[in-house]
């Protein structure tokens, strides 16, 4: 998880990878708000016409981010801290998507399928890495991790689980498209 949040930061230093604030809910294809959707990653063309240059970026939708801080949640202590392991968690989630490199964003035509079974990969891997260790010590945390965790768990941290793909297809958790995206206007 730390070595997650590092490459972010590296990356990001290095002038490789894009951190867009966007100051409105997401957007779907359908041109639909999501208001859950804290952030999301892709590959972008550098000049914005759909063709290469590519570069990784992760935008960060602000409405969603106070929404997240602005809610009490129901937890024993520091609910800020809660607000704090969401934002921490979504970035590791983002970074990790991120371990498929270029081709598979700009040169694949993902299926439904192919999607799912990413975030499958990508939930499976938080879960290990970081949510398991964070309840263990006992940090706050979304209800949202919780409940993957727990399924999760039930499958044994098995990629392709049943329960967790019907999840995944239900629960909200629409994959992006890990395509090339335009750069939000
Ligand atoms: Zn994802």
């Amino acid at each position: 998880m730390k070595e997650k949040i590092q490459w972010i930061w590296n990356e990001h230093a290095a002038g490789r990878l894009r951190l867009d604030a966007i100051g409105e809910y997401y957007k779907t294809k359908a041109g639909l708000e999501n208001k859950a959707t804290l952030m999301n990653s892709s590959y972008i063309s550098k000049n914005n016409d759909g063709k290469p240059p590519y570069q990784p970026a992760i935008f960060i939708y602000t409405p969603r981010l106070l929404m997240l801080v602005r809610v009490q949640q129901k937890v024993p202590s520091d609910f800020n801290q809660m607000s704090k392991n969401t934002f921490v968690l979504g970035l590791v989630h983002e970074a990790t998507h991120f371990e498929r490199g270029e081709e598979y964003y700009t040169t694949e035509t993902p299926t439904d399928e192919t999607q799912l079974l990413e975030e499958d990969r990508v939930w499976l891997k938080v879960s290990q890495l970081a949510v398991r260790r964070m309840r263990t010590i006992g940090q706050p945390l979304d209800v949202d991790f919780l409940e993957v965790d727990d399924i999760l768990q039930r499958c044994n941290y098995k990629r392709g689980c049943v329960e967790f793909l019907d999840y995944l297809r239900t629960g909200g958790k629409t994959p992006r498209s890990p395509t090339v995206y335009r750069q939000p206007q």
